[in-house]
């Protein structure tokens, strides 16, 4: 019995309710996963539920960095800058495959969001505060060197440069890593599981929720001691169901990024620059890619697929333009996007891009724990959060003691590979290893930072599905990390697969097209779907596909 494997959903989803949780988690995006990860680790019965697959919340739809938040020096949230800085190198040693320190270029210009002595300042406090390793300390650069350094950049009125490191990383990846940790620790999670209504007792206490499977309409009941609202957008919905949405309240807010090939953007570095209107994009190069984002805009439908707009398209369009002048880009370059939606707290009066990225926790009269707002780079702090107030209230309720959080040193799935350090040693080995599969160099990292110390089971895999690929008509590594995806990452969907487990749909769109025939094929006799499934599913890719190529065939 594999735990969290797509083939036993229904195995998962019987065992699921034979149990009171201590902790039972709604929502699977970043936030929900390290709290499952933390308390599983204090020795909690955890389990968590998800509506849609993993991560395809906001989770997926990030810039994908782990930064210290320097643009929050501007608004003096020095404790913001202070703990993302730190966590940052957290986050990086205990998952090195996921996260990759990038150089990033910030170039600044008469009247801009910053200038020499700000940029100066600004990067020097962050180095200070984030306590930033010594290879990684800023450098602040003169016109003619940031030119140097970037050809592109739009030397119009141009002060100079920062030059700095920020990490980079796979949002969904690094969520779904998270959760594969806690099961391996003992939670249980499934996704493909809403979440409806709650249960309480004559007390008024919340006890438990009411599920639909989503894939087969089942509706099943679970138990908590203690229920945590983790739904990112979703979380004053669900504090309406428990009437006690009072307070402080969420502000929506979109952010759209566009994929473009690398050759039309040949940038040499990540950029962070002004926008004509002085927000702040960047523009990240990515295996043979370059993406560029973010818009910043309130935002009132429905979060679970917001659009990518002619607006957001053209103002980004239009902060391209404006920074690298000799390019011409045109809509038609687009060949992806994603939409994402920022679970912000509100502040009177304030315009989405001024609103901190603050966390909050909210306890109701019923004792349901919602958490909201923060960011990726801080999910583990806000879990160990919110996991010691459960522990407090475990002692005081009930006497029962549990330890303090251990996650600031365990790896997460994957990130058993010795730090930093050991991982370029792994990268070594693993190359070795693909070597003799007959991979080149550049397919062999990227699957070292997508798999991690779990590459080894994709090698095994490759070798054993070999003969089962051909006669699928998939390609061998494909099929392997197909089989992967639905043994070991829960993949039920194709979009699962090619959205959030490969990030392919964003950055090798043309993969998916090649691959989606036969892969959705191969799902269908594996996952024994029935036909109105297969052409639902099939449906879901075309879909998504056309949404984030904006209608380009
Ligand atoms: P989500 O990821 O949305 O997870 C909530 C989950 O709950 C969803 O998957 C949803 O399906 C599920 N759910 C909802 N209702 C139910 C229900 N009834 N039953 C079961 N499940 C339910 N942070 C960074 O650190 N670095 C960045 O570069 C960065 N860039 C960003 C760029 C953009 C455009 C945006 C929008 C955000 C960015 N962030 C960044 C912030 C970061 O992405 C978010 O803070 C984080 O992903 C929020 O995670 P979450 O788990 O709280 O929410």
């Amino acid at each position: 019995f594999m735990a969290f494997s797509g083939m036993n959903r229904q195995n998962t989803i019987q065992k699921l309710q034979n149990e009171t949780y201590d902790v039972l988690v709604i929502g699977g995006g970043i936030t929900g996963a390290g709290i499952a990860l933390d308390a599983s680790k204090r020795g909690m019965k955890v389990a968590l539920v998800e509506m849609q697959d993993f991560a395809a919340g906001t989770s997926s739809r990030s810039t994908k960095l782990i930064h210290g938040g320097l643009r929050y020096l501007k608004q003096l949230q020095v404790g913001v800058v202070m703990h993302s800085g730190r966590e940052r190198a957290v986050v990086y040693e205990n998952g090195p495959h996921l996260t990759t320190p990038e150089w990033m270029l910030l170039p600044y210009y008469k009247k801009g969001t910053f200038g020499p002595l700000s940029t100066n300042l600004g990067l020097f406090t962050y180095d200070f505060l984030a306590k930033v390793n010594k290879h990684e300390r800023r450098k602040i650069l003169k016109p003619r060197e940031a030119v140097q350094i970037e050809p592109l950049l739009n030397r119009k009125g141009l002060k100079g440069a920062g030059y700095y490191v920020e990490y980079k990383t796979d949002d969904a990846r690094l969520t779904i890593e998270v959760i594969k940790k806690a099961v391996e620790i003992g939670a249980r999670a499934i996704n493909y599981a809403k979440v409806t209504a709650f249960h309480y007792n004559q007390a008024g206490k919340v006890i438990g929720v009411k599920v639909t499977d989503q894939i087969t309409g089942d509706q099943l009941d679970l138990y908590g001691k203690k229920i945590i609202n983790a739904t990112g957008p979703w979380v004053d919905e669900l504090r309406e169901w428990d009437q006690s949405k009072e307070g402080k309240t969420l502000h929506l807010a979109k952010g759209v990024h566009l994929v473009f090939s690398h050759d039309l953007i040949p940038i040499k570095q990540a950029i962070y620059f002004d926008a004509p209107d002085g927000r702040m994009i960047f523009a990240i190069p990515r295996n043979g890619k370059t993406y560029v984002g973010t818009t910043d805009t309130n935002y009132s439908g429905d979060p679970t697929n917001p659009p990518v707009l002619v607006e957001d398209r053209d103002y980004l369009l239009k902060a391209i333009q404006y920074m690298f002048p000799s390019l011409t880009i045109t809509k038609d370059d687009v060949e992806s996007s994603w939409a994402g939606i920022r679970p912000l707290i509100a502040e009177k009066g304030k315009n989405p891009d001024q609103i901190s990225r603050k966390d909050e926790i909210f306890i109701s009269k019923s004792g349901l724990i919602s958490i909201a707002g923060g960011k990726l780079t801080g999910y583990r702090q806000m879990a160990e959060k919110v996991v010691d107030l459960v522990v407090k209230q475990f002692k005081e309720e009930a006497g029962i003691l549990y330890s303090g959080s251990e996650t600031e040193s365990i790896a997460i799935s994957g990130g058993e590979v010795g730090g930093s350090e050991g991982f370029q040693d792994f990268k070594k080995n693993m190359l070795l290893k693909g070597t003799a599969f007959g991979l080149n160099r550049r397919i062999i990292t990227k699957l070292a930072h997508r798999y991690g110390a779990n590459l080894d089971t994709v090698f095994h895999l490759l070798a054993k599905r070999m003969v089962e690929a051909r006669r699928e008509n998939i390609d061998p590594l494909v099929f392997a990390e197909l089989c992967y995806g639905m043994e070991f990452e829960m993949v039920y969907k194709p979009t699962d697969f090619f959205i959030r487990r490969t990030g392919a749909l964003y950055f090798e769109i043309d993969w998916v097209k090649r691959h989606k025939k036969n892969i959705v094929r191969y799902l269908a006799k594996a996952l024994h779907w029935s036909k109105e499934q297969m052409d639902l599913y099939m449906n879901a890719v075309a879909e998504a596909i056309l949404n984030a190529s904006l209608g380009r065939k």
